[in-house]
């Protein structure tokens, strides 16, 4: 195999990294974003659980106090009735026990609907604890993971970029010239090898004379119909 051939193949498993580097530059950010919004997901519902639980459970304090107080009111009205001289103090009174009757039994009811939501809040709180626990460690752990990666990415860009102008440097120009140009246009790799006598990227079938030159690997050659350059297939 011609020299500058074997060093094109070392620069094209090169991009390839340097292509995969790329693509993980993109894409890790992109994961690390939504591993954090799953933890803000959970931790923000349990906080608004949280505060409504504080709320209901102090909305019910304050109507077991009210209704207290109400029935200390209905008491004396009670004891009142007793007392009564006249009718119309009779249907004063009366009505007064009916309001105070109302009002408790509407504010019992109300403080029914509160404590089962306390209660709901109370195990939809347990849930989410345990979820927050459990995402809360497997995400950070996959993020300092992820970072380390980044980290490394940079690192082993650096590398690959500085060895590729190595090599880029021992290609003669016009054969970087067709790698560069192949490789804009076709993407993938440009050299390949012949697949029984075919390219071994677009199978396009190559001369009996043309397989025999690159078989001897003294010349360079391209395919004609994707001009990827070509070397043998038990040429290493
Ligand atoms: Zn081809």
């Amino acid at each position: 195999m011609l020299e500058e051939v074997r060093l094109l193949m070392e620069l094209q498993d090169i991009d390839y990294w340097i292509g995969e580097l790329e693509r993980s530059k993109e894409y890790i950010p992109d994961m690390m974003k939504s591993l954090r919004e799953e933890i803000d997901t959970v931790e923000s519902e349990l906080t608004s659980s949280r505060q409504r639980l504080e709320e209901a459970q102090l909305e019910t304090n304050n109507l077991e106090l009210k209704v207290g107080e109400a029935k200390e009111h209905l008491e004396k009205y009670q004891e009142q009735m007793l007392t009564i001289k006249t009718n119309k103090e009779y249907d004063a009174l009366v009505g007064q026990i009916e309001t105070a009757k109302q009002e408790i039994a509407a504010d019992e009811e109300t403080s029914l609907t509160l404590l089962e939501e306390v209660e709901t809040l109370q195990s939809r709180i347990a849930e989410l604890d345990e979820r927050h626990g459990r995402i809360h460690q497997e995400n950070e752990d996959r993020l300092s993971s992820l970072q380390e990666e980044i980290d490394a990415v940079e690192d082993k860009m650096s590398e690959k970029v500085a060895y590729r102008q190595q090599l880029k440097s021992k290609v003669p120009r016009p054969t970087m010239s067709i790698y560069q140009r192949v490789r804009k246009g076709r993407g993938g790799d440009v050299v390949v090898r012949l697949k029984r006598g075919a390219c071994g990227a677009c199978y396009k079938a190559q001369t009996p004379k043309k397989i025999q030159i690159i078989k001897k690997g003294s010349i360079l050659q391209t395919c004609d119909s994707c001009g990827r350059i070509l070397v043998s297939d038990g040429d290493d």
